[in-house]
């Protein structure tokens, strides 16, 4: 049997990024900055105020109170948006919205709720240091500052930066574009009566969801029966709009497994055994012109979701150039001893809880068959146990890869 370290490095060689793209500002959300992005212009661009009130020199205002209030007359109404710059002198004030542009000479902001709030004369009941309540230019970003990197991901507040500099598109790495296929005569779909001996196409849902967690754009296929003639044509026909394929089930040893029998018609698929717990049965290769990675995961739940997990996740990410490939993984206490099969890697469904020390506890939930998918949808992580460990005891350190989506 192949390890699993040796599939995992053969299937990122064949990997490439996807070539870069200029696209619009908002379809670079969740994509993977691949230029350098310098502002144009400071930000804030112009000194603007950071409150509703009224621009003052700091100095006529020193001395006032609630008491002994200063008055001054009112020059100037100053709106967000004003494009004539005003001035103010000593001895004069300007009312003043929050982002309009500071009147020159003013050097503070005597926010509204300090004083009467008048239109021709204002009187103003508290002091107002130098600077208070104005924003500078420049004081957030340097004009020809690099605002955001290269390899950086774009989630929302990084979208906003880049608008902020002015950009209306951007180079990105696109999102990689995935069809997800179940294979199976007994899957329906959900919503429909299910008789005896079908059972509802779960694979397709899951790891759509988990294509798109992990990044990309991913569709999926009504099920597809044990029909050699009708998975050739459905993936042929997929290959326009797919920058990788993912189908599941039909790849063991089985009567009616046609995954294995149309792929390994064309010659490019491997259909291995791995050495691991759950998934055995892998294969990955690529198709059609322009040589597209497809990826044939195994039927059963728990192992479709966990091969993709250790296998087509780090695809992904390298395919939209993440700088993260893999899962984060922590040490964790054991808190139930774990049998583990001799030789294989074992991936076990687990629940992880931080400790009050800041270390980690994580137990194992149930029988790990790989039908079960309840355990699956209650895990927030995988237990990894190397090949050659065959139990670990309860106490034991191990090392548990994170399912990060998962909040609670
Ligand atoms: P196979 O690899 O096709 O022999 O499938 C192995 C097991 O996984 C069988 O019990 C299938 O019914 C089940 N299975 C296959 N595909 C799916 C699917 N898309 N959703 C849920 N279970 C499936
Ligand atoms: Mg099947």
């Amino acid at each position: 049997m192949k390890r699993v370290a040796d599939h995992l490095s053969d299937i990122l060689e064949t990997i490439r990024p996807l070539p870069a793209l200029d696209v619009q500002l908002l379809d670079a959300h969740g994509c993977v900055l691949i230029e350098d992005v310098v502002a144009p212009w400071p930000l804030p661009q112009f000194d603007n105020s950071a409150m509703d009130g009224y621009a003052v020199l700091a100095d006529d205002v020193a001395g006032a109170s609630e008491d002994d209030p200063v008055e001054l007359p009112v020059v100037a109404d100053i709106a967000a948006g004003d494009l004539q710059v005003s001035a103010i002198s000593s001895g004069l004030t300007a009312r003043i919205m929050t982002g309009a542009p500071m009147p020159a000479r003013a050097d503070a902001v005597v926010p509204v709720e300090h004083t009467d709030g008048g239109t021709a004369r204002v009187r103003i009941t508290s002091p107002a240091k130098p600077s208070a309540h104005v924003r500078r230019a420049g004081e957030d970003v340097n004009s020809g500052d690099v605002v955001l990197g290269a390899g950086t991901y774009l989630g929302a507040p990084q979208i906003g930066l880049l608008a902020a500099v002015g950009r209306d598109r951007v180079a990105v790495r696109p999102k990689p574009r995935i069809v997800v296929i179940s294979t199976g005569s007994e899957l329906v779909e959900p919503g429909n009566p299910v008789a005896l001996g079908q059972i509802t196409d779960s694979n397709s849902f899951s790891l759509t969801a988990a294509a798109r967690e992990a990044g990309a754009l991913a569709y999926r296929i009504p099920p597809v029966p044990d029909d050699p003639d009708r998975l050739l044509g459905l993936i042929e026909d997929q290959l326009v709009r797919a920058d990788m394929v993912i189908t599941t089930g039909g790849v063991s040893a089985g009567a009616y497994d046609v995954v294995k029998e149309v792929l390994s018609r064309l010659g490019t698929v491997a259909f291995e055994k791995v050495a691991m717990q759950p998934g055995k049965p892998q294969g990955f290769g690529t198709i059609g012109e322009e040589s597209t990675p497809i990826f044939t995961l195994p039927g059963n739940p728990v192992s479709a979701f966990v091969s993709f997990e250790v296998f087509v996740r780090p695809a992904i990410r390298k395919m939209f150039g993440a700088a993260r490939l893999h899962r984060q993984s922590v040490k964790a206490v054991l808190q139930q001893t774990l049998r583990s099969p001799e030789g294989r890697r074992q991936f076990a469904r687990a629940r992880l809880q931080p400790s009050s020390d800041g270390s980690y506890l994580v137990t194992p939930l149930g029988t790990q068959e790989s039908h079960r998918l309840g355990d699956l949808a209650y895990a927030n992580s995988l237990i990894v146990v190397p090949e050659h460990i065959t139990e670990v005891t309860a106490g034991q350190v191990v090392d548990a890869m994170r399912l990060e989506h998962r909040k609670d």
